[in-house]
């Protein structure tokens, strides 16, 4: 049997995901879609195709732990985005994983679509009809009756109902378990109030761990938040300190629970501050008074939940437990920017260098998959990007991809 050839890889600038600014003069060897080797001026098998990335600084590839791919982010209200068939929402996907895979993002996980759009879009990647990034699929979202994303077809009340939600999605191909712990953008629920009780949080805890899958918890109000710790919910949404009266107001309490029982923080900032308009305002040339009105709002604003994260993160640990999540598809988020949360996050106090560090290494941690993803070392699958400029130095460069590769094959 013919071995396949080996690659290597010469880039300006590495970036391994361990923390740290970049290095020069590295190189990376890939052989079977694994990395082989990293080091300087490595030993390679004859034949080896080598890719010289002049310029460009090599990283792990980035990893979005929140995506409806259903759903095209085009501001459109949900009861119209949910209008859509299925059919169209699977080509609406395999669309949306282009964009995602073109802008670095080598993983993503699908964070809640209806009937099987998600499951459908994993398989179709995993056969090749349809390029994308690798996936781990919710399926759907379990929700109580009424509440944020019941449109996606898995309503459960009391404890019974949704362990056997969980039974159900683990076994049509659930790779972990998406829960709304409190209501969110959708008509009629209310985000300031938890929708389930912490004995219903932990049966789907329970029930999930069984299967040995992970689980997530939308959680926009406090009260949401206090619970899903209470459960042991592994990774939290949002996180907003969201109050009934719709008032952000930080909990020192709940904060160091949060820091001591070691949960995943996942604060989608991108889709709480708009930042996509804000982007889009302050790239005009000429803003009229009204244009230059809604971004000093839209900034303002924005500051109240940086302020928020600032304050959760002076707590011992949160740096390493926090992840960027696009939560695109949603309201008017377009797939392709994970830059975007990487850009807030280093406004929070992140080094541009820990931004990497989340979007990666702590990302893969928090998702399951640290034994196989996340960093630049020897056995692990060569899912990469490569960024114009240094990302460790500059979170603009984050905005600048050059490559992408997926087990060692470049896809752009
Ligand atoms: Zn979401």
């Amino acid at each position: 049997m013919l071995a396949a050839p080996a690659t290597l890889i010469r880039p300006a600038l590495l970036a391994d995901g361990l923390g740290g600014e970049a290095r020069p003069n590295l190189e990376v060897l890939v052989r079977d879609g694994r990395i082989a080797g990293v080091g300087p001026r490595l030993d390679c098998p004859p034949g080896t195709q080598i890719i010289d990335l002049v310029g460009a600084c090599l990283t792990p590839g980035l990893i979005d732990g929140h995506t409806h791919l259903g759903l095209c982010g085009d501001g459109r209200p949900y009861a119209e985005m949910f209008a859509e068939s299925d059919e169209m929402m699977v080509l609406i996907g395999a669309h949306n994983l282009q964009l995602h895979r073109d802008a670095g993002i080598t993983t993503l996980r699908e964070h809640g679509a209806r009937n099987k759009v998600g499951f459908v879009l994993k398989e179709g990647v995993r056969r090749g009809l349809i390029p994308g990034p690798r996936m781990q699929v919710s399926g759907r979202p379990i929700t109580c009756t009424g509440g944020h994303f019941h449109m996606c077809n898995e309503v459960a009340d009391g404890e019974a109902q949704i362990r056997r939600s969980v039974r159900r999605l683990i076994h049509e191909g659930a790779d972990y378990i998406k829960i709304m712990a409190s209501g969110g953008g959708t008509a009629g629920t209310l985000p300031g109030l938890a929708s389930y009780t912490t004995a219903e949080l932990s049966a789907a805890v329970h029930e999930a761990h069984y299967f040995h899958r992970l689980t997530a918890a939308h959680c926009r109000a406090t009260d949401s938040m206090r619970r899903a710790v209470e459960a042991g919910i592994d990774l939290m949404e949002h996180a907003e300190f969201l109050d009934p009266d719709g008032q952000l107001r930080f909990d020192p309490e709940l904060a160091s629970m949060m820091a001591e029982c070691g949960i995943w923080i996942s604060p989608t900032l991108q889709a709480w501050t708009r930042y996509g308009r804000m982007v889009e305002l302050r790239g005009l040339q000429a803003p009229t008074p009204a244009e230059a009105e809604e971004l000093h709002q839209l900034e303002t604003r924005a500051e109240l939940r940086l302020d928020l994260l600032r304050r959760l993160l002076d707590y011992k640990g949160m740096r390493e437990r926090l992840v960027p999540g696009t939560d695109s598809g949603a309201g008017a988020i377009a797939f392709g920017h994970l830059d975007y949360d990487l850009q807030l996050l280093h406004q929070t106090g992140l080094s541009p260098a820990q931004t990497l560090e989340s979007a990666t290494r702590i990302s893969a941690a928090a998702i399951g998959a640290e034994r196989e993803l996340g960093t630049i070392e020897v056995g692990k699958i060569a899912d990469l990007a490569a960024f114009d400029g240094d990302p460790t130095r500059q979170v603009s460069a984050f905005s600048r991809v050059v490559a992408v590769f997926q087990e060692g094959v470049r896809v752009r």
